[in-house]
């Protein structure tokens, strides 16, 4: 049995994204140097695509070295057969470290407490583990302070069981052209690599770019670049021509009930809409707990008959109305939340801007009822 809300999932276009990522720093990479190569970031169950699948169809696509946001998800990636390497972005100061050394992870190394639990993890197994070293250079969240790293690395880079593997750094406003803090962050990284070398240890590799950094200035890829929303067809702002995406995931239900309204009368809790003239309401069986947001009522817009059709009244739980009047529909018509149908698509960056967040958020709040339909690559 599969209700009518589905995610379609299409990873061809998945793995089409991760090629045209590839082909697109390899083209604005100087002949004389390697381009950089892709950490595709599958984290929070692949941006709401769904992790399994999706690390294998990047896997499949070339992708050697997966991301995720902490060691139960780099687990789950294993469980499902992902073969490469898989970095964990996040803190690991409450997790049980035993994750990495089963199942082959590789962590992020950002605090010094940090690197003594793995000191001691990897030694208690008689283990030698590579871990990425993650600096701070101005987003303030994890990682150890660009300034001042003289005083905390020697400790970690003379623990003898780990292998510094890559040293890497987040950005806070890479999607903002306006924002000075990232060129200030790009430079702090510069000089923390200098200041890392001058400790004496070796750099193997370096990264930096998450999909707006890659979008935005070839002087941030390094050795690897770190895309999550572009892999699932969405740019942070405005993908150049020589960067074609593909979006991934489109949302679609059904009409299950449609009904006449009379003027004066409400539509859904609060009788947040009130019908002026008479008007025909289709009833969708998708709501909030499917992760369409609240905020959509009255702001937001589906596609029936290959129009676009506004959300009216309160989103509830399980169901949503949309105003079909003057269209014939009826039960079993499709309704697309976002995605194509006829000549037009809803996509989920105008989804996010009519509600006031961001692409990501409409992602990977897609509910877990709803079930995701994959069209395998061909
Ligand atoms: C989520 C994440 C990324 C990917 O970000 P996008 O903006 O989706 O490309 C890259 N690096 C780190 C550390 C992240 O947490």
């Amino acid at each position: 049995m599969v209700r009518c809300t589905l995610a379609h999932v299409d990873l061809a276009a998945l793995e089409a994204n991760y090629r045209a990522i590839e082909a697109f720093v390899a083209a604005r990479t100087p002949p004389a140097r390697r381009p950089p190569a892709i950490i595709a970031v599958v984290k929070a169950n692949a941006y709401g695509h769904g992790a399994r699948h999706v690390a294998l169809a990047l896997e499949r696509a070339g992708a050697s070295t997966l991301a995720c946001a902490d060691i139960e998800e780099g687990v789950a990636l294993r469980r499902a057969g992902a073969r490469g390497r898989i970095l964990v972005f996040g803190a690991l100061s409450v997790s049980d470290l035993s994750g990495l050394f089963d199942d082959d992870l590789t962590p992020t190394c950002s605090t010094p407490g940090a690197g003594r639990a793995l000191q001691a993890a990897a030694a208690a197994r008689g283990r030698r583990l590579r871990y990425h070293l993650k600096i701070d250079t101005g987003l303030n969240r994890l990682g150890f302070r660009h300034d001042h790293l003289r005083a905390t690395l020697p400790e970690l880079f003379a623990s003898p069981n780990l292998d510094l593997a890559a040293v890497y750094t987040h950005f806070a406003t890479a999607d903002d052209p306006t924002h000075p803090l990232f060129d200030l962050q790009r430079q702090r990284f510069a000089a923390a690599l200098e200041t890392i070398r001058g400790l004496g240890a070796i750099v193997p590799a370096r990264h930096a770019a998450n999909s707006a950094a890659i979008v935005r200035d070839a002087r941030t890829w390094h050795d690897f670049v770190r895309p999550g929303l572009l892999l699932y067809g969405v740019s942070p702002a405005g993908a150049p021509a020589d960067l074609p995406l593909r979006p991934v995931l489109s949302l679609r239900s059904r009409i299950v009930s449609v009904k006449h309204v009379r003027p004066g009368e409400g539509v859904g809790y609060g009788a947040r809409f009130i019908a002026e003239t008479p008007r025909v309401v289709a009833i969708v069986p998708a709501g909030y707990a499917d992760g369409l947001d609240a905020r959509l009522g009255g702001r937001g817009q589906v596609l029936v008959g290959g129009r676009r059709t506004p959300i009216v009244g309160a989103v509830s739980m399980d169901m949503l109305a949309v105003d079909v009047t003057g269209t014939t529909v009826e039960p079993g018509d499709e309704v697309v939340f976002l995605g194509q149908q006829g000549g037009e698509r809803i996509t989920v960056a105008e989804m996010a801007a009519a509600i006031g967040t961001i692409p990501y958020e409409i992602l990977c709040r897609i509910g877990a009822r709803i079930e995701r339909v994959y069209d395998e690559a061909r």
